[in-house]
């Protein structure tokens, strides 16, 4: 059974993650961090405006709002550990890390806001060059900025722009499609039930859809819409058609913690 990397507790298949490197996470401990990472954060940013004020107005500061410079150190310290485990541990997530942004920013900072295709300078976007779908990491080596028409050019229409239109004769999943879309977006999980076609039961899926796309069928010549993305459950990339699907919802980063309360209390 394989342990958390993080407290060395064995891990539950279900919940926890799968690191893209082979090691095991506690979908808790992350979250546990992330809270630290955060509680530090504002202690150190309210230490930092009184000593500025104290500066200017003379106020009368209690014993428990001052922080001993050593306790300061200390918390910095802290925060520098939590934030590399933080990024080494992002670097290998399954999907999407939470300091995306981030990751680009630092590539536009160290190269320019310049396309590695064409080399234009552009509005750019931040794509893995492999795909996680295929093995690839968040690693910064494994992200590459791209324009939208090199992009496009590479990819074909609707990716990740979130530009996929439906058809009219496909209305009845208008609200799917734009719940799908806009985690696409936001980088966010969805979950659903999803009854594969012959199956008698329902399972439960969590996925980070990649895009949304019709395949055409052969039963009534029509198309099948569907949405591609990284499922947990498999560990894999997977196309699942939103006419087998009930119970669509987006995973808010509330309901994950909603989740990790009603699991740890
Ligand atoms: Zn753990
Ligand atoms: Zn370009």
């Amino acid at each position: 059974m394989p342990y958390c990397t993080v407290c060395k507790q064995y891990v539950d298949y279900e919940y926890d993650i799968a690191l893209t490197h082979g090691d095991y996470l506690h979908t808790s401990c992350l979250i546990k961090m992330q809270m630290r990472k955060d509680e530090i954060e504002v202690i150190l940013r309210r230490q930092g405006s009184q000593l500025l004020s104290s500066l200017f107005v003379r106020t009368e500061i209690t014993d428990e709002e001052i922080i001993s410079e050593e306790k300061v150190e200390n918390l910095s310290n802290e925060l520098t550990k939590l934030k590399n485990t933080l990024i080494s541990i992002y670097d290998f997530l399954p999907n999407w890390p939470p300091d995306w942004n981030e990751r680009k920013l630092h590539l536009i900072q160290q190269n320019g806001s310049i396309c590695l295709s064409c080399g234009e300078e552009r509005n750019v976007y931040l794509i893995h060059d492999l795909p996680l779908c295929e093995g690839g990491t968040n690693e910064l080596d494994n992200l590459e900025l791209i324009c939208k028409p090199c992009y496009e050019g590479m990819y074909g229409k609707g990716d990740i722009f979130g530009s996929f239109t439906l058809k009219a004769s496909q209305s009845e999943f208008s609200e799917q499609v734009a719940e799908i879309q806009s985690a696409i977006e936001n980088k966010q999980k969805i979950r659903f039930d999803y009854k594969k076609p012959n199956a008698k039961t329902w399972m439960t899926r969590v996925v980070v859809p990649d895009r949304l796309f019709n395949i055409p069928n052969n039963r009534d010549s029509g198309e099948t819409l569907c949405v591609e993305g990284f499922c947990e459950l498999r560990q894999d990339t997977r196309v699942f058609a939103l006419e087998r699907m009930q119970a669509l919802e987006v995973i808010s980063e509330h309901t994950e913690l909603e989740k990790y309360v009603a699991i740890y209390q």
